[in-house]
């Protein structure tokens, strides 16, 4: 029962499919829905005047409706809905509820907040600042015709409603700022990722790898833990490109990628360093035999076989740090193998030895 709830709730509202202004929206919605109904009634217990209790009454319905309806059509709703709440609604409470002397105003900063969040560019400056205008002209009518609101009905009535607007407007408040800042630290997050990945295979990209190459040299020279350098060229690309087309020399790409990934071990680095080309970085406490694993990438490509029985293959150069390397001449080193492999006949590994 709770699960189907939360289920309907992420599908219809607050899931991360939906834009942010749409679910922060949400929980906008929901709290002027809920205080509506909190004010509706004591508004009719206290009879406050028919156009008033017809106003919110009706406005719940609209809510209810609301609740109902396809997120498509919530999301046409949106703007105007809270156009209306912040220019009318809210206002409207305030004179019905002991205008500056009552709790309207604390909603209105409820209320500017969407606004900044829902709006964007100029728009967003002249909605905010006829919005502050609006409470202004509200706060400048009551005070020059007193008889324009509704008094609480005495201390008591001032106090509970004192205490129950300012815990729905806080808590409205600070639900919104938590939620916006998670979403902001995933973006970041996400941001940080997509700014070392390459979009089309999803390996590491240069500048990750130029980074990633200086902190392994460092280490190295700390600890004397040798590490190797792969760079790897796929053959005749160009005319695979040229022949069937980009997008299929783009799926060959792809899917040397995922190879190497598969022979890799954790701790190794791949990242697409040019155009078809990925440098590959063997690292690891233990000996290994780097030769064997650039054989074993370089036979596994060649056992690829795409649409129309299509083979490909590729060039390695490999490279073995030393200590007087920088960047630049293991990385040189790595791209003179790699065309000795080329020289030879391509579909090879080339190395120092
Ligand atoms: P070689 O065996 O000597 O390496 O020949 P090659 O044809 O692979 O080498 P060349 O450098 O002449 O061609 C590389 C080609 O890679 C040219 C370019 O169109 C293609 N290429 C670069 N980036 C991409 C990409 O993102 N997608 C696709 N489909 N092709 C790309
Ligand atoms: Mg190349
Ligand atoms: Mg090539």
């Amino acid at each position: 029962m709770l699960n189907t709830f939360k289920q309907i709730m992420i599908n219809q509202y607050f899931g991360k499919h939906f834009s942010l202004d749409y679910r922060v929206c949400m929980i906008f919605f929901f709290e002027s829905y809920f205080i509506s109904i909190l004010s509706a009634i004591t508004n009719t217990a206290l009879n406050k005047g028919l156009p008033g209790i017809i106003l919110q009454w009706s406005y719940i319905l609209f809510c209810t409706i609301m609740i109902f309806v396809t997120p498509q059509i919530r999301r046409i709703i949106l703007k105007p809905n809270l156009l209306f709440v912040t220019f009318f609604y809210i206002p409207f409470l305030y004179f019905q509820t002991a205008g500056y002397d009552g709790t309207a105003l604390l909603f209105t900063l409820l209320g500017i907040f969407m606004l900044g969040i829902v709006f964007s560019g100029k728009t967003r400056i002249v909605i905010i600042g006829l919005n502050i205008l609006d409470y202004l002209l509200c706060i400048i009518i009551s005070y020059l015709y007193p008889q324009t609101v509704i008094p609480h009905s005495g201390p008591y009535a001032m106090l509970i409603d004192l205490i129950v607007a300012f815990i729905l407007s806080s808590v409205g408040l600070s639900i919104l700022t938590l939620y916006i800042s998670r979403v902001f630290e995933d973006n970041r997050k996400v941001l940080a990722e997509l700014s070392i990945r390459d979009a089309l295979t999803g390996t590491y990209n240069r500048r990750f790898m130029t980074d990633f190459l200086h902190e392994t040299l460092n280490t190295f020279k700390r600890t004397g833990n040798k590490f190797y350098v792969l760079m790897l060229d796929i053959d005749h690309f160009k005319k695979i490109n040229d022949t069937y087309g980009h997008g299929f020399g783009d799926r060959v790409l792809l899917e040397c990628a995922r190879t190497i990934q598969r022979i890799l071990r954790k701790g190794d680095v791949i990242a697409r360093y040019g155009g078809e080309e990925f440098a590959i970085i063997l690292s690891s406490d233990m000996p290994i035999n780097a030769v064997d694993i650039a054989e074993r990438i370089r036979h596994a490509i060649s056992l690829l076989r795409f649409k129309h029985n299509i083979t490909v293959t590729v060039s390695i150069g490999l490279a073995e740090s030393k200590h007087d390397d920088t960047i630049e001449t293991l990385m040189n080193r790595a791209d003179k193998y790699m065309y000795y492999a080329k020289q030879a006949g391509r579909n090879k590994v080339s190395t120092s030895n």
